[in-house]
């Protein structure tokens, strides 16, 4: 069955992401993915033909809309670069976002070596 993975990351993350997804475009080419839209506009301009659903952007409720498939079962893995070193005005909704994935047990990466692990386990 087609996997479905969430990728999300902050600002100063989101190039560390992209460089990811081209490590692994190979193996993404079959999954489907969505993404909080700005991070998800940003995967586009550079894989253009990997299939991504987005949603709102993070801070303007995209978190919560990834939080909502959590718990709706609708997600395999939850790829979160997250930035370390700057103050987020949505922190709670950054934090609601990992309790959920905490809170079902669902495969959360929050860095590039940690989303490697991610994609061997679920592929
Ligand atoms: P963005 O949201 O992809 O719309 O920038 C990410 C976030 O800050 O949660």
């Amino acid at each position: 069955m087609t996997k479905t993975i969430a990728l999300v990351a902050h600002d100063a993350r989101k190039d560390a992401l992209v460089e990811w997804v081209g490590r692994h475009i190979n193996r993404l080419d079959g999954v489907d993915i969505v993404a909080t839209g700005t991070t998800g506009g940003k995967i586009l301009q550079t894989h253009e033909s990997l299939r991504i659903v987005t949603v709102k952007s993070g801070p303007l409720g995209g978190d919560q809309q990834i939080g909502a498939m959590i718990a709706d079962g609708k997600l395999d893995g939850l790829v979160f670069f997250v930035d370390p070193l700057s103050p987020m005005p949505h922190d709670v909704d950054i934090k609601a976002l990992m309790r959920l994935a905490a809170v079902y047990d669902l495969p959360l990466a929050t860095s590039p070596s940690t989303a490697d692990a991610i994609l061997d386990y679920l592929l």
